[in-house]
């Protein structure tokens, strides 16, 4: 499949949750994830035409310019700096090699962000999709990714009950506790379109 229809079923995912995760953001933070994350993949989808014959190293090095230019807030540079990890770190499509750059990817965003694990931010969802990918490396592709998203899941389920250390939900402070991330539940739809179409 071409890469560029991985970001269409993503771009899919997200549109059809942009009022969630507005909602999501509405109650922590200013209202706008949900609005965000689909002007940044708006603005790929919109230049699938160009962007569908690059090879990948430069393919993901041009969706990750548009997505940090076009998502604006702190979520643009951090979904870019995952997406510029994948271009640096993309070798090829077997599982072992799809699983390392993603490693590479979550690695880049976090020490860009700086945000632990327990956080209450992305990461919490990230990581363990990360994880799991890595611990399924044999199964056939579809439950590797199907694990990834079910990790996901998981990790943005568990931010409900965290008190946020980074970002804008973090000015609550204690305010921020029963409320889910939303950037956690972008990567946990994020997840659920890969494995959709893996
Ligand atoms: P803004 O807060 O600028 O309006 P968004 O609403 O698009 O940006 O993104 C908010 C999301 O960004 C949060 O829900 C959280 O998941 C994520 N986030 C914020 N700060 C960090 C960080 N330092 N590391 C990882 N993710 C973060
Ligand atoms: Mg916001
Ligand atoms: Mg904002």
């Amino acid at each position: 499949m071409n890469y560029i229809n991985v970001i269409k079923e993503i771009f899919f995912k997200l549109n059809e949750n942009k009022v969630l995760l507005n909602s999501l953001d509405q109650a922590i933070g200013d209202g706008d994830h949900g609005t965000n994350m689909v002007r940044g993949f708006q603005a790929v989808v919109d230049d699938a035409e160009i962007l569908k014959d690059l090879e990948p190293k430069i393919f993901f090095q041009k969706v990750a310019l548009i997505l940090m230019s076009k998502i604006g807030g702190t979520s643009g540079p951090l979904v870019g700096t995952f997406f510029i990890a994948l271009s640096k770190n993309w070798t090829g499509v077997t599982q072992t090699e799809i699983a390392n750059a993603f490693s590479q990817g979550a690695k880049s965003l976090q020490q860009f962000g700086k945000a632990e694990l327990g956080e209450k931010t992305m990461v919490d969802a990230l990581n363990p999709a990360i994880d799991a990918l890595n611990q399924n490396i044999n199964l056939p592709i579809q439950d590797f990714f199907k694990q990834g998203y079910l990790a996901a899941e998981n990790g943005m389920l568990k931010t409900k009950d965290m008190l946020a250390k980074k970002g804008r939900a973090s000015y609550l402070g204690e305010r921020s506790i029963g409320h889910i991330d939303p950037g956690a539940m972008s990567i946990k739809l994020i997840f659920e379109a890969l494995a959709e179409v893996a």
